[in-house]
């Protein structure tokens, strides 16, 4: 596992800035909240740790590497969407095998991180069924299984639990929590909803408009919120 850490990052879509120029460490065996709202350029963040986009400027290491100019696969990164991206006709199995065959790991290697990801998961069960079959909950934790088989140093998530229905969103929190602890892991995990970043977050950044706007522990924000728009935003008294 490895810190992730952002110097003077920014970012522009064409003539539009998105990205605003972000200092920031992301702590190891951490898990860190980005929170904000619609349009504040958190998923963009996140694809710019990832490499799935290339920043305007600035700096990103992850642990001591600069990988500022690194393709996505080389940078140890790997992201869990909302959307679960699960090859439909493919058994569970080989869709948590996928990254690691094209990786060309060795089967037997391949078959122990699946089943033990699998075991973590308790989806198990699951291994020979199609996707199709599943629930919204079962399809989610297969994504995060296939986060895990690939030992990333990072995991990413972006907006992960917002298609599923609150008390199953629930659940799957306290889950990703329980998973933080065991892989003792750097997590990075996006959400627009301030209960869920205040639940999940040892450290949570909230960001508007591009900018980091703070950064603590739950409790620090919600006592002392840096500003009008985090007051406003986590809904504590200013
Ligand atoms: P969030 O995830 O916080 O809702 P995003 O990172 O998706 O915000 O988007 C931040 C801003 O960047 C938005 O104004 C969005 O329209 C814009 N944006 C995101 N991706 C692109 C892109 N590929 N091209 C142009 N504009 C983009
Ligand atoms: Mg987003």
């Amino acid at each position: 596992m490895a810190s992730v850490d952002l110097e003077n990052v920014t970012k522009r879509f064409g003539r539009t800035e998105v990205i605003k120029g972000i200092d920031l460490t992301i702590e190891n065996g951490r898990l860190t909240v980005f929170v904000g709202p619609s349009g504040c350029g958190k998923s963009t963040l996140l694809r710019l740790i990832a490499g799935l986009e290339e920043v305007t400027s600035g700096k990103i290491h992850i642990g001591d590497e600069n990988v500022t100019d690194w393709p996505p696969a080389e940078r140890g990164v790997a992201m869990v969407f909302q959307s679960y991206a699960l090859y439909p006709h493919m058994k569970v199995f080989d869709n948590m095998a996928f990254g690691l065959k094209i990786s060309r790991t060795k089967r037997n290697e391949i078959e122990e991180r699946v089943r033990h990801a699998a075991r973590i998961l308790r989806i198990e069960p699951l291994l020979n069924h199609k996707p199709g079959e599943l629930s919204g909950g079962q399809r989610q934790r297969v994504a995060i299984g296939r986060a895990i088989v690939r030992e990333p140093k990072v995991f990413l998530f972006d907006e992960p639990l917002s298609n599923l229905d609150a008390s199953l969103r629930v659940q799957m929190r306290l889950e990703l929590a329980s998973l933080q602890r065991e892989l003792d892991a750097t997590m990075v995990y996006v959400t627009h909803d301030q209960t869920e970043a205040m639940t999940l977050g040892h450290t949570i950044v909230v960001l508007n408009e591009g900018r980091v706007e703070q950064v603590g522990t739950p409790l620090e924000v919600y006592r002392n919120p840096a500003n009008r728009f985090v007051a406003g935003f986590i809904g504590s008294p200013e």
